[in-house]
């Protein structure tokens, strides 16, 4: 297709662009972004091990927080590395209940997420690169805020309907059509919903904002430049995750982003940003 493709042609994926979103791809560039200009900079992903050939490090890391006194071990979250939505997904804190038969990513659970009336969440963020060299990027304003449909516990580390925002799980919660107190029906909101709810509570959401679009930049300069490919365009969804302290984490770069209508606030959120796409192409 990148070879016969016609200058009034567009395509909607550029080669390599794996580099960022399949799992382990992303962790190992980001790791060497931190190696070469400091961790300081790069420090907006979780800590993670590729599996199994990180056994050995990981090991030394969980040994390591294990003998230091007074400081309460990690949760980890074992993802495997080319499977999304949520499939095959597994969170623990003691080794002996980590088990993978294919490539995973083993990433530090982020175990203090900003909750809302109990609930975690997550941000979908829509990002359109039109050109690797030069980098050029769109953010779009809007997108999706998801909720988990059950009350985060770090008792119950197997409830996915609590742990894990992903729709296409939380679609099939028992909570997910009841009005739940501070939430409402289902599992979304608009950015524009979630921006009001933070300035009610004085949140700085300019900042955070800031702070999430330098994620998308630093994230993207560790894959640039792409190979030349002409009249290519990629959709990324990020998926963003913020703590209690309102540090924003990279969680990973979603290459195909569901653009279904489940709800209306797909509706209001997706159409415009389908439309904002193809005149941008324009
Ligand atoms: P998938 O591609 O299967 O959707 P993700 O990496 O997006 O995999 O993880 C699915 C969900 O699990 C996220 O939407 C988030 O709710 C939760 N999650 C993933 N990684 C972490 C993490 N390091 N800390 C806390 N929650 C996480």
């Amino acid at each position: 297709d990148h070879h016969s493709i016609k200058p009034w042609q567009r395509l909607n994926h550029y080669p390599e662009a794996v580099r960022i979103t399949r799992k382990d791809y992303l962790a190992r560039n980001l790791k060497r972004m931190k190696g070469a200009y400091g961790s300081a900079l790069y420090e907006f992903s979780p800590v993670a091990f590729i599996m199994p050939n990180d056994y050995v490090k990981f090991i030394a890391e969980y040994s390591k927080e294990r003998q230091s006194v007074g400081r309460r071990p990690s949760y980890w979250i074992c993802k495997p590395v080319d499977l999304s939505r949520g499939r095959g997904i597994l969170i623990f804190q003691d080794i002996k209940d980590l088990v993978y038969d294919c490539t995973v990513i083993v990433q530090k659970y982020i175990s203090n997420p900003l909750l809302i009336s109990g609930y975690k969440l997550d941000l979908r963020l829509y990002v359109c690169v039109t050109s690797f060299c030069p980098l050029t990027i769109y953010t779009y304003e809007e997108g999706l805020v998801r909720f988990a449909t059950e009350k985060f516990d770090l008792g119950s580390l197997d409830n996915v309907y609590a742990h894990l925002t992903n729709t296409s799980i939380n679609k099939y919660g028992a909570s997910y059509k009841k009005y739940k107190e501070g939430i409402g029906c289902g599992c979304k909101w608009t950015f524009s919903k979630f921006r009001s709810y933070l300035r009610i509570f004085g949140v700085d959401d300019l900042l955070l904002w800031q702070k999430i679009n330098n994620i998308v930049i630093l994230t993207l300069l560790a894959v640039t430049p792409l190979p030349v490919a002409s009249n290519c365009f990629e959709l990324f969804g990020f998926d963003i995750l913020i703590d209690d302290k309102f540090k924003p984490w990279l969680l990973e770069v979603n290459y195909n982003p569901a653009l279904c209508l489940d709800c209306s606030i797909d509706d209001t959120v997706k159409r415009r940003l389908l439309h904002d796409i193809v005149e941008l192409l324009n």
